[in-house]
């Protein structure tokens, strides 16, 4: 059976609807599966409907975005309660800064000789609110301003590029607290995508556990096997527990459902734990 503990709907920068998510990961042979839309929780129940009609397990997940040290990391909660009204207004607030922050990546992609970017955008978003850089990027495509979306990022949308603009998510301990606060265990999403040196990022890993950190995705698609072998030697160095996932947002776009790469090293494996297997059933 194939676990997948981290992708992407329609309600965040994801292409297709909940529903056709858990579909086609169902199609794709995963049994477990959490979906963790940036930000939001209300892609969960569409979701769960479908879960139950297809006979897989779904965890109740979410991505929360946070900024540390002045770089945006991601914080995944699994076995959230999608109705916690704490955990629900603290994200509504936080998704509050996407919209005025889309402005601001619209006029520096302006000047970069991009205009209407945020109308353009706004057509690929689900809701305002949700207004993502991915969603931006497929807009970007269409023009032709760039190949694909990872062009995009290369070439306009990733720190220091033009049309990359500086903001300020949620505190990495805010984000454990709500998670926790809602039931839910809190996981370092793709640790190997940040942009810090070796100290750094044990720091981060570091206060991360402190603030209460279960898990670390170890397992991840956008992992190499050195990175899978890396952080689950650093998973064990801290106590945390490894997780997986594709982090899938759209066909034909990066990974697929299912697609992580094997955990054959000795780590445990957060999938095994009785919290998450429990909310799985
Ligand atoms: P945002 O939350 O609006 O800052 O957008 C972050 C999202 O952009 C991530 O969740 C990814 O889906 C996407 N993203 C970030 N960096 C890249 C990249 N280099 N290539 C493709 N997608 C990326
Ligand atoms: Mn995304
Ligand atoms: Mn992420
Ligand atoms: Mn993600």
């Amino acid at each position: 059976m194939k676990v997948d503990l981290h992708c992407h709907s329609s309600m965040s920068d994801g292409a297709l609807a909940p529903a056709a998510v858990v579909e086609r990961a169902a199609a794709r042979g995963v049994g477990l599966l959490a979906l963790t839309d940036h930000d939001r929780l209300d892609g969960l129940a569409e979701a769960r409907a479908a879960a139950r009609r297809h006979g897989l397990s779904l965890i109740d997940g979410v991505e929360v975005s946070t900024t540390w040290r002045g770089v945006s990391v991601h914080v995944v909660g699994l076995a959230v309660d999608p109705a916690n009204a704490a955990l629900a207004q603290s994200l509504e607030r936080l998704r509050a800064g996407r919209i005025e922050r889309g402005r601001r990546i619209a006029q520096a992609l302006e000047k970069a000789g991009i205009p209407d970017a945020f109308e353009g955008a706004a057509k690929y978003a689900a809701r305002p609110e949700s207004l993502s850089r991915t969603h931006f990027a497929r807009y970007l495509v269409e023009t032709g301003a760039a190949s694909d979306v990872r062009d995009v990022f290369r070439r306009y949308l990733a720190a220091g590029k033009p049309g990359h603009v500086a903001h300020r998510w949620a505190a990495l301990d805010e984000a454990v607290r709500w998670i926790r606060g809602a039931g839910g265990v809190a996981v370092l999403a793709h640790p190997g995508r940040y942009p810090f040196g070796a100290d750094a990022l044990r720091a981060l890993i570091e206060e991360f556990r402190d603030h209460g950190g279960a898990g670390i995705e170890v397992a991840c698609a956008s992992h190499s096997a050195g990175q899978v072998r890396e952080f689950a030697e650093l998973a064990r160095h801290y106590g945390l527990a490894a997780s997986c996932g594709s982090d899938f947002h759209a066909p034909g776009e990066g990974a697929e459902l299912g697609e992580v790469p094997a955990l054959d090293v000795p780590v445990r494996a957060l999938w095994r734990d009785d919290a998450i297997a429990r909310a799985g059933a």
